[in-house]
């Protein structure tokens, strides 16, 4: 086997507040990068009307959830606003293997733990223009009402200050094109391959 062969996938962890795009841009960064997956996560949240099942995130019940946590069928998981979420470790494995660069979008919590894990793994914030900017975003997403709305936004100030401490690279989502323009940059530029 060459040595292209045994090369494995970078991990890539990408948070940043509610509404501020981050599946957006990870959508259109995997369309943009030659090997990559983006992780679909598992979630005791409701699923929302425009979400589908198995695509944006696998549904769970809190049952079903906790039988996934028993049989250590997840890299990480964390409660985020009142819901679990977590990453599927098997998908994850799969696509490193394969040479993938496999990309997660999660919350600090969850961050902290993957990078204990894959300490070479590239960690990327997202940051709103303004608070304003992000709280019309939320709102016009229409998802949450009103008081999760402002737990969203309350949640937001928390999780930026403590991405100044443990990530490597903040992006202002302004502009689209520019964010995913950026992120697609950062991720072929950094190191973090590895042999198998
Ligand atoms: P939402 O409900 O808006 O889709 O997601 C709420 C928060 O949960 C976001 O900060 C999102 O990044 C985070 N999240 C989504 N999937 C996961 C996951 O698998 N693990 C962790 N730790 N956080 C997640």
């Amino acid at each position: 086997m060459n040595k292209q062969n045994n090369k494995k996938g970078k991990v890539v962890i990408v948070s940043g507040p509610s509404g501020v795009g981050k599946s957006t841009i990870c959508k259109e960064v995997v369309k943009r990068l030659d090997k990559a997956y983006l992780s679909v996560s598992v979630t005791t949240r409701p699923k929302a009307e425009s979400e589908v099942n198995g695509q944006d995130y696998l549904f769970l019940s809190t049952e079903e959830f906790s039988r996934w946590v028993e049989k250590g069928l997840l890299l990480e998981h964390a409660e985020v606003f009142g819901h679990l979420y977590g990453t599927p470790k098997d998908k994850v494995e799969e696509a490193l293997q394969s040479g993938k660069t496999t990309i997660l979008e999660i919350d600090v919590q969850g961050a902290k733990q993957v990078k204990t894990i894959h300490p070479d793994a590239v960690m990327i914030f997202i940051l709103p223009p303004t608070q304003k900017e992000l709280a019309n975003r939320m709102s016009n997403r229409g998802r949450e009402d009103t008081a999760k709305v402002e737990e969203r936004l309350d949640g937001a100030g928390t999780e930026i200050a403590a991405a100044w401490q443990y990530y490597e690279y903040m992006i202002i989502n302004d502009n689209l094109e520019q964010a995913v323009s950026e992120m697609t940059q950062i991720i072929k530029h950094n190191p973090g391959d590895k042999e198998c």
